[in-house]
């Protein structure tokens, strides 16, 4: 490999990049990695992370009052969007470093700048002193996604979750548009923290793909918790005024915001990137194409993560770095499967989820037996909080592996994880239901589903 200035060069300092290149380093492979922003990509500084520190925040407001049932005397509480803000600063600032550390320490040299390819082996990148060139044996690009706002009149106005952590002032009137992750995860957390949120979604139901039962469910809980949910809805114009931004929908009414979040999804970043240059190809939605070991039409660049525009999730890019780094420079035994990838939405109350929904298991497997439950969790009984818990399983009934499993609840993606690990294994009904639950918990409800639903 000495005739290249490194064995591995990494564009993208995100989840997928920052794994591969110290994983490859750890090998004693040559690593190069470029870095346009911070360290730690979308997921540590606009992302997962922050996101969920503001929803411990917003998920507070609860809990206060939640509390008076138990005994508690709290006097009215008070939110400083500041304290939270620079908080979250100071710690993001923090995983940055150890970012940094997770790279120098295996010896992955570190380039601040912008990368674009050159040729197969040749990327460029501007920092800010010089163009600096590199030739590579390996390329891997992980340059993430990027949100993706429609044009129509005053979309100048809007903002997107790239903005949402460093709001100032804190938006009093929040309007959310989209009905995937990032428009429920923000509703919830800005409703959460006080502000008065409507949310636009211009389907049927929010979270399209997800089961719709859990979709109804969480609909209803959000509402009950004071979001302004509107299905079959949508923004026709913008336009700002003294009051604020003046959104006229579809249907003709007008709403008035502070803030306008689009939460519309994300698009591969290859703005820029050079990929006509190294002839790699890529889809109508500029999605790297691979092949099952992230390789891309050029044999010497490979591609991971939000940049291929398959799961969209941190710990699949992970995944597939691990695949890559295994593949170029290990044994090449490791994979990566695709089915039972469990996910969590962080609405309040939080969606966990894996496996199928009801209506792609019927599909897949015809005859399904499904169990649901719906109740108020033992905690609500002093709380008097109206919150209530949804469960269901889906097993396929020819065979009596479980299928999906579905919680709308308190922590729900901290229930499911362990489920998904039985149900990668096969796990059927009949060893959930030889399995002894723990009690008192919510998650003793999966174990202790006896009779199937009959609708
Ligand atoms: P990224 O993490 O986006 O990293 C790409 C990096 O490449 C960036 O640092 C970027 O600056 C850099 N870059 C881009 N182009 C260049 C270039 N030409 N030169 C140099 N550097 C470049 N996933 C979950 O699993 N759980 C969650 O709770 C969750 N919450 C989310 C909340 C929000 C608001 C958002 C937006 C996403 C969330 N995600 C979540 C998704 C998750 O963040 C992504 O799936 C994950 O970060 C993808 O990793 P990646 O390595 O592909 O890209
Ligand atoms: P999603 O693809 O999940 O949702 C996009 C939403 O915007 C959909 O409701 C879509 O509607 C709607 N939409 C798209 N275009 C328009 C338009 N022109 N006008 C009005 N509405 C529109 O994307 P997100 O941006 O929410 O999130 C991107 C990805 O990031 C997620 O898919 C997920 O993989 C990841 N993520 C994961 C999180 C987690 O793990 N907790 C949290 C946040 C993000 P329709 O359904 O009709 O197409």
């Amino acid at each position: 490999m000495a005739d290249f200035d490194c064995d591995f060069f990494v564009i993208g300092g995100g989840s997928g990049g920052v794994r591969a290149a110290r994983m490859a380093a750890q090998r004693g492979v040559r690593v190069v990695l470029a870095e346009a922003a911070a360290l730690g990509g979308t997921c540590v500084n606009v992302g997962c992370i922050p996101k969920k520190l503001y929803s411990y925040a917003a998920h507070f407001a609860h809990d206060f009052q939640d509390a008076a049932g138990f005994g508690w005397q709290v006097g009215q509480p008070r939110f400083d969007w500041a304290v939270l803000k620079a908080n979250r600063a100071k710690e993001i600032s923090r995983l940055n470093g150890v970012y940094q550390q997770l790279l120098a320490s295996p010896g992955v040299r570190i380039v601040r700048g912008w990368a674009r390819l050159v040729d197969a082996h040749t990327v460029q990148v501007q920092t800010t002193e010089e163009v600096q060139a590199f030739t590579a044996k390996h390329i891997l690009v992980a340059t993430g996604g990027t949100p993706s706002v429609p044009t129509f009149p005053g979309s100048e106005h809007v903002v997107t979750s790239d903005s949402m952590f460093d709001l100032e002032p804190f938006p009093n009137r929040l309007l959310v548009v989209g009905g995937g992750y990032i428009a429920c995860e923000f509703a919830s957390i800005f409703n959460g923290l006080g502000a008065q949120v409507t949310q636009l979604y211009r389907g049927e139901q929010i979270l399209r793909g997800f089961d719709t039962d859990v979709c109804h469910f969480i609909a209803q809980e959000m509402r009950k918790h004071g979001v302004d949910l509107r299905t079959r809805a949508d923004v026709q114009s913008i336009e700002k005024t003294a009051d604020g931004l003046k959104a006229t929908l579809t249907d003709g009414s007008i709403l008035v915001a502070d803030t306008v979040l689009y939460a519309t999804g994300r698009v591969p970043n290859v703005n820029g990137l050079g990929l006509g240059a190294a002839g790699v190809a890529a889809d109508s939605r500029g999605a790297i194409t691979v092949d099952a070991h992230y390789r891309s039409s050029v044999a010497s660049i490979h591609a991971l993560g939000d940049v291929t525009a398959r799961v969209q999730l941190t710990p699949v890019a992970l995944g597939e770095a691990m695949v890559v780094v295994d593949h170029l420079f290990g044994d090449g035994r490791r994979s990566m499967g695709y089915d039972f990838i469990p996910t969590a939405v962080f609405t309040h109350p939080n969606i966990g989820t894996v496996g199928f929904s009801e209506s792609q298991a019927r599909r897949e497997f015809g005859a399904v037996t499904m169990f649901r439950s719906e109740f108020k969790a033992l905690k609500h009984t002093l709380s008097g909080n109206g919150e209530r818990t949804f469960m269901k399983l889906l097993v396929d009934t020819a065979s009596d592996r479980v299928v999906g499993l579905h919680m709308v609840g308190p922590d729900a993606g901290e229930v499911v994880q362990g489920f998904a690990v039985a149900m990668k294994a096969g796990a059927t009904k009949a060893v959930f239901d030889s399995t002894i639950g723990i009690h008192p918990t919510l998650a003793e409800e999966f174990v202790t589903m006896r009779d199937p639903y009959a609708g």
